[in-house]
């Protein structure tokens, strides 16, 4: 990854594949991948002419390719769709789908294995004592030594997303370097890994995230719905 990162997490947004074609329009900057539904991927994909395309999850079969897991989406799909990155471990799919660590590692082992680059989000729960702890051990029941060839870490504070209720730079900065240092002391190639930050990023904070509080780019969802607050923010970080 070189340059500042803008990653757009459309969510379950939006209804009509109108819609969608619009978004990927004003979307299109270099230094932006677009994670649309799956069911707009064929034609964002074909709209988008600078941005990259992403996924907002993939299923972790072992196989990678097809097989009997009805209602998934494989890797192999995503990499024949264009895909180049994937969203793995956001919190809005940990609990309410029982991802745990052993499921979300399954994901990044599918992704790796077709070369999609996975950005897995270390999430923090609630802004108290236990946090770092959790977040150490997030990363270290995830990560393997070889995933390190290609993958980028989103640190995601859960009471900042979709809430307006944004992490301080200062505490953001202290998390960034804290994962940098777990990921520095267990693992040999972990040196260069990129990590964004996610939660209420909009046009007035986006900036400080990059300038001050030195992340290597945002993980956007509620603010890449909005034409000029998703345009403002790319033309201020990249
Ligand atoms: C996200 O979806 O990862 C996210 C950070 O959402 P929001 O920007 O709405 O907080």
């Amino acid at each position: 990854m070189s340059g500042i990162l803008v990653v757009a997490n459309w969510k379950m947004n939006p209804r009509t594949e109108r819609e969608a074609k619009e978004m990927a329009s004003y979307s299109d900057e270099r230094g932006v991948v677009v994670c649309p539904p799956f069911v707009f991927l064929d034609m964002v994909g074909k709209t988008l002419k600078k941005a990259e395309l992403g996924a907002q999850n993939c299923f972790g079969s072992p196989t990678a390719g097809g097989g009997p897991f009805t209602g998934e989406v494989s890797s192999a799909m995503l990499k024949d769709r264009n895909c180049k990155y994937v969203i793995v471990g956001h919190s809005e799919r940990r609990k309410p789908c029982n991802e745990d660590s052993s499921v979300i590692k399954d994901k990044i082992r599918a992704s790796l294995k077709e070369k999609i680059v996975p950005i897995l989000c270390v999430i923090e729960e609630e802004k108290e004592d236990g946090a770092l702890e959790s977040i150490r051990k997030q990363l270290l029941e995830i990560l393997e030594e070889e995933f390190f060839k290609e993958i980028i870490i989103a640190y995601e504070p859960v009471y900042a997303i979709g809430t307006g209720d944004y992490c301080d730079i200062e505490e953001a900065e202290k998390k960034k370097v804290f994962i940098k240092s777990v990921l520095v002391k267990n693992y040999k190639k972990a040196k260069n890994v990129p990590i964004l930050y996610g939660g209420s990023v909009d046009s007035k904070n986006a900036k400080d995230y990059i300038k001050r509080g030195g992340f290597d780019g945002l993980l956007v969802g509620t603010a890449s719905l909005k034409k000029s607050e998703f345009k403002k923010i790319v033309e201020r970080v990249t």
